[in-house]
Parts: structure tokens; C-alpha cells; sequence
């Protein structure tokens, strides 16, 4: 028999949920995850994806995986530690280094996993941590993980963090203190104030961890958040991830030898859960070569992104305040933006709409995602459908 208290647990919450129209409906796509997708047998044009530089469906990164695949096999076999260590591995962690100009690189099998291993192989119950009010969850979980004290500061509100900062040391209750911040915000598009948040650091003697998930591949000419602030010197994690931009799968962090040989040897989910799979990191790899030999798809990825940006602004929509590729599109009512969103998707284009409680109430928006690998030509007829049904639905 199972158990009882866990279906009606089960029952009553997806229940509410789906009552309060919080329950996440998945629509599985049906082929590659490119500029174009198929849903259900739709072909939509696709906004919704982190696949910034069109690196998901890339030939050059196809064919190295499909090479690693013939000679190592499908898997790594073991955790790192034991005897999953590939010099596929090793390359790529190289080849990262490089990358971020940093004198070391730990990669990881997620970027979600790399902030579980990272907070807590270096933090711990007797520190402090002072986190940005709008982190990513994994941040989040990671610094939980840790057990240390969080303090959260206001939303890159740079008095709030120097008085909390300055609280926190005057307290004398922490040997060690950390500030940790997204690089970009997914929500928005903003961009973390990281001069200010190292001048901080350096003020309070604060350790300094920039999760980059939504910098890497897209700023400082696709280095970073960090290197478009010419900081690499001054953060001590760079944390990324290759999932997005890079387009495959796994997280890492970047910086002194140091701490990179110290997560080797601490952090969990290097020492017990094993690595990513050859082709990952080959492909990974590849991708790293291609950012270092050519900005190319950065600018192409700048200019569509800029292109739709000013369509949708012409338009009269309100995108926010975003500085990066990142384009919110506010409706504002949580109805309303679901129901925008359906109407794109009818029209074929596929951009979620993103309401409370993963924004404030009231600011509901449907988030566009442009990347590299989308033409004019679908940048326009997403114009032209944004157009049609925000006049339909009296938003413009
Ligand atoms: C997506 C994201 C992650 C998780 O990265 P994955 O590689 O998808 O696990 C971590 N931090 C931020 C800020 C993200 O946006």
C-alpha cells in the first residue's frame, strides 16, 4: 500500500494550484530546440529559449559531439573524483580558463548543481551571506545549503547592501561574509552593479560570487558580466553556465587555483555525482573555441535583439529596462498576459508569459528571448503578430 497522506497531500495541493492558475502546463517540443520549434504539430517562432547564440543546433558542435561519442562512449563512466575525469574534461576546464581569464576553472554537471557545491564548500554556519532580493533559486537553495546566515539586500540597492554589510561585520557574529548576485537578471534583463558590489567587497573585506548564467556568451563581447566590467581581478567566483549561451549542458566556476583546487576537493556534487557525458564536454569545448576565435555570433545576437527591441518599442509596448537581449514585454494583469501570450502562440509565436510569483503582482509580462540564430524575416513577422493581437486586445 502507499502511502495515504502523500496522495491527499498530492490531491489537494496540484488541485489549488490549478485553481489559482499557478499550474505550469509542459508543452513538449517536437525536434530541435532552434529559432523555430514545433509544438503539437505548430511551427511557432521560438523566443522562449536560453539558446542566446544559436548554439544548440550548431554543425561545429554536432560534429564533436557526434566524434566523442565513437571514441569515448555515451558516458563518463564515474565521478570526477574516481575515475570520470576525461582529458575531455580537463580540456575543456583549460580551454574555460581561458575563456574568463581566470587561473582556474571546476566544471559542473549543471549550473544549478554548481551553486549547491560552490556556496557550501566554502561557507558554512559561523559566516553570513548577503544576497541580491531577486536571486535565481539555485543561489538561493545553495546559500540554504550552506547553513550560513542569509541577508538579503534590496534589489541592487547599493546603500542597503554597504548598511548591511557594515552591520554584519560590526556584529562580529561571522568569520567569513559573502556577496552573491546574479550577473544579469533573467526577469528583467538588468545588469548586477558590479563595481559598486566590488568596491563593497573590497570596502568590508566581503568575499565576492557572480552567478554569470545570463552574462556568459552575451556580455563583455560574450566573456561576461564580469569582463564587461573589466573586473576579472576583482571577483572571487565567476560562476557560469553552459546550458544557455553555450548551448549544451553543465556549470563551472572560475578563478584563483587556489579555490578551484578547494572545490575539488569539497564540493559535493564533483565528489558524488558523476560528470557530464564526452560529448557534452567536447561540444562544450567547442563552443569555448568558437566565442575565443570570433565575436560574430555575439553581434548577431546584439543586433536582433536590438532589431526586436525597438519594433516592440515603436509599437508603443512597454519592454522595461532591460540592458541586454532579454526583452520583457509588460501587459501587467496576470490574465490579461496569459491570455496575450495564447494569442501569440495562435498566431505562432511561442514567448511565455511570466506572471506573480515570479514577478511582483501586476507586472505580469510575456518574455522574449531573442538569439543569433533567428533571421529578420521571423524578427518581423513577430513584430507584425505583436502588432495585430496587441491592437486586438486594446494593449497598444
Ligand atoms: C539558469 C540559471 C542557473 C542554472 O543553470 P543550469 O545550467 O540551467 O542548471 C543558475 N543561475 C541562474 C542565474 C540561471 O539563470
Amino acid at each position: 500500500m502507499t502511502s495515504k497522506i502523500l496522495h491527499s497531500f498530492l490531491d489537494e495541493n496540484i488541485t489549488e494550484l490549478k485553481d489559482r492558475g499557478l499550474y505550469n502546463e509542459i508543452d513538449p517540443v517536437e525536434g530541435a530546440n532552434g529559432p523555430i520549434i514545433n509544438i503539437d504539430n505548430k511551427k511557432l517562432i521560438n523566443l522562449s529559449s536560453n539558446n542566446y547564440l544559436g548554439l544548440v543546433t550548431d554543425d561545429r558542435l554536432k560534429k564533436v559531439a557526434k566524434e566523442a561519442v565513437d571514441s569515448y562512449g555515451v558516458g563518463a563512466g564515474a565521478v570526477r573524483t574516481i575515475n570520470g575525469t576525461l582529458d575531455l574534461h580537463i580540456e575543456l576546464e583549460e580551454k574555460l580558463a581561458d575563456f574568463k581569464g581566470t587561473e582556474a576553472v571546476i566544471s559542473y554537471q549543471s549550473g544549478f548543481n554548481c551553486n549547491m557545491a560552490a556556496i557550501s564548500a566554502v561557507m558554512d554556519k559561523n559566516d553570513a551571506i548577503l544576497s541580491d532580493a531577486l536571486n535565481h533559486a539555485s543561489i538561493i537553495d545553495g546559500c540554504r545549503l550552506s547553513k550560513a546566515k542569509i541577508i538579503p539586500f534590496e534589489h541592487s540597492d547599493m546603500d542597503d547592501l554597504r548598511q548591511k554589510a557594515k552591520e554584519a561585520v560590526d556584529s562580529g557574529n561571522y568569520n567569513k561574509i559573502m556577496v552573491i548576485t546574479d550577473g544579469v537578471f533573467s526577469m528583467d534583463g538588468d545588469i548586477a552593479k558590479l563595481p559598486e558590489i566590488v568596491e563593497i567587497a573590497e570596502e568590508f573585506d566581503l568575499i565576492s560570487y557572480v552567478d554569470d548564467a545570463h552574462g556568459s556568451g552575451v556580455l563583455g563581447k560574450g566573456a561576461g558580466t564580469v569582463k564587461h566590467f573589466g573586473l576579472q581581478d576583482k571577483v572571487d567566483f565567476q560562476m557560469g553556465t553552459l546550458s544557455k549561451a553555450i548551448g549544451v549542458i553543465g556549470g563551472y566556476v572560475a578563478g584563483k587555483a587556489n579555490l578551484i583546487d578547494w572545490l575539488k576537493v569539497r564540493s559535493r556534487p564533483f565528489l558524488f555525482s558523476t560528470a557530464v557525458s564526452p560529448a557534452d564536454a567536447a561540444a562544450s569545448t567547442k563552443a569555448i573555441e568558437l566565442l575565443l576565435e570570433s565575436t560574430e555570433l555575439n553581434e548577431r545576437l546584439w543586433e536582433n535583439a536590438n532589431y526586436l527591441k525597438s519594433g516592440l518599442e515603436k509599437l508603443g509596448f512597454d519592454i522595461g529596462k532591460s540592458e541586454t537581449p532579454i526583452t520583457p514585454c509588460i501587459i501587467g494583469d496576470e490574465k490579461e498576459t496569459q491570455a496575450f501570450s495564447k494569442r501569440l502562440y495562435e498566431e505562432g509565436v511561442y514567448a511565455k508569459s511570466i506572471v506573480f510569483p515570479t514577478v511582483p503582482k501586476g507586472t505580469g509580462r510575456v518574455r522574449n528571448m531573442p538569439t543569433a540564430a533567428h533571421t529578420k524575416e521571423m524578427l518581423d513577422t513577430t513584430i507584425s503578430v505583436y502588432k495585430k493581437v496587441g491592437k486586438e486586445m486594446g494593449i497598444i
